[in-house]
């Protein structure tokens, strides 16, 4: 029978692992993913960014860059409890009236 390895980085855990908004049209905005060590790229060499509602899936057996960012197990298992299902479409706050 398998075990999961404990060793395994999760990018979601990494200080490196960015929230970015990416526009969406008629002023809305999706919300994506980006490891900002570059480390994600496709291979023609740009920026690969992701969705989102995948980022608890982005891991790694190492990664020379990963910096922890000190939450424990729990925060994974939160992470995955709160994501968004599938991807969504978020409406731009408007500006607040003075
Ligand atoms: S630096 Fe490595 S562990 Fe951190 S987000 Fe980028 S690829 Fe993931």
């Amino acid at each position: 029978m398998a075990t999961e390895r404990c060793t395994r980085i999760y990018c979601a855990n990494c200080i490196h692992c960015k929230l970015v908004p990416s526009p969406a049209g008629s002023g809305r905005y999706y919300l994506r993913v980006r490891c900002d060590a570059g480390k994600w790229l496709k291979k023609t060499g740009g920026e690969k960014i992701y969705k989102y509602c995948t980022v608890s899936q982005r891991s790694l057996d190492t990664c020379d860059s990963y910096e922890d960012m000190g939450d424990g197990p729990e925060f994974l298992k939160d992470l995955r409890l709160t994501l968004p299902a599938v991807d969504e479409v978020y409406d731009i706050p408007e500006p607040a009236a003075r």
